[in-house]
């Protein structure tokens, strides 16, 4: 009887960012991901970055998210391999991932609404393994990835994976800015920047950022406030009314998750209103309609779709779209818990984005 000797397999493995319960994470080895679906694709990242949401999962305030999970929805790469059913990408290509992956064929998909995906949505970082690693698997590969545009810059390209559609989208679109608008944005972290960033495109006659670090509100005048308010040591509401003739503004964009910012945009809204909820609200809030029942407002919440991102990277690409800006500092993927670190005090490091380095 032949025999043959087996070696042993060898399971490859990576570095990854792993959350191991509330307040606990870890680099650390894990099995390196493989293909598992005919439309999947394997992703060797290069670029990847830490977003307010990782803050909330790491503090256990996303039930969704398990010990055991790799971390991370943002992301650029290179395709390292590809399920046989994939056919808009090869082996070698250089790509974004979103956040949302989505398979292009369920019924939710087909309405537009990729973000409630029946076999996908947010679920890298969250129900399944995300891109804070070395590697990752992309789920429906054809639909969740996009070819990097020749010569952009990665720093630039990675924010397109969550953070401008999120604040384009969830914002900008869902609050209807329009030309002559006045706009309040609560909250002046990545998220609230980029809406900042995007309600530009509508030419607002009013851009009024309201949060209490006074580096993150200088920086929301050099990305294009027409007024900031600083509620920790000025009247936000008061000064908002102050500033729209007593009237409130068209379009106010909460951009915290917080009671009390939702609070503020109840406040500060006019008649005839739109108010745009982008916030990850782990807390009830209060909806003041004993008040606002008769203002004709339009009240809004979503989760991000990531189907502006063709449409942010020609903006980006024609130059009119600054999303390097958003990128402050930068960390080998090797130092990512220093990098957590640096984000998690972002007011004393002055910090927007952390990129991370492959
Ligand atoms: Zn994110
Ligand atoms: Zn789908």
């Amino acid at each position: 009887m032949a025999t043959t000797i087996q070696e042993e397999p060898k399971i490859a493995v990576m570095k990854a960012l792993v959350y191991h319960g509330p307040n606990r994470r870890a680099w650390e080895d894990k099995p390196k991901p493989s293909v598992r679906e005919t439309t999947d694709a394997l992703v060797r990242i290069t670029t990847t970055t830490i977003c307010g949401t990782d803050l909330h999962i790491i503090k256990g305030e996303v039930p969704t998210v398990q010990a055991g999970r790799i971390l991370g929805h943002e992301g650029v790469g290179v395709v390292e391999a590809l399920g046989s059913a994939v056919t808009g990408f090869t082996v070698g290509d250089r790509v974004l991932i979103s956040c949302v992956s989505s398979c292009g064929k369920c019924d939710t998909c087909k309405r537009g609404m990729p973000s409630h995906c029946r076999d996908g949505g947010w679920i890298l970082g969250n129900t399944i393994d995300g891109t804070q690693a070395q590697y990752v698997r992309v789920p429906h590969a054809d639909n969740s990835l996009y070819h990097s545009p020749a010569g952009i810059d990665e720093d630039a390209l990675v924010m397109m994976s969550d953070i401008f559609p999120t604040g384009f989208e969830c914002g900008t679109l869902s609050g209807q800015v329009k030309p002559g608008d006045s706009v309040a944005i609560v909250g002046a972290g990545p998220i609230g920047l980029a809406a900042l960033l995007t309600s530009q495109f509508f030419s607002p006659a009013k851009l009024i950022v309201i949060d209490q670090d006074p580096n993150r509100l200088k920086v929301a005048l050099s990305f294009g406030a027409t007024h900031v308010v600083n509620f920790k040591t000025e009247k936000a509401v008061e000064k908002v009314r102050s500033l729209t003739k007593g009237e409130g503004v068209d379009v106010a964009i909460e951009a915290v998750g917080s009671p009390g910012s939702f609070e503020t945009c109840q406040n500060i809204v006019a008649p005839g209103g739109r108010i745009a909820n982008i916030g990850v609200h782990g807390r009830s809030v209060e909806l003041h309609l004993e008040k606002l029942w008769s203002m004709n407002l339009t009240l809004t919440t979503r989760l991000v779709d990531t189907t502006s991102i063709p449409l942010l990277l020609k903006v980006h690409q024609s130059g009119k779209l600054d999303a390097k800006r958003m990128s402050t500092h930068k960390f080998a993927l090797s130092d990512i818990l220093k990098a957590y670190d640096t984000f998690g005090n972002a007011a004393q490091e002055n910090a927007l984005k952390v990129l991370l380095k492959a």
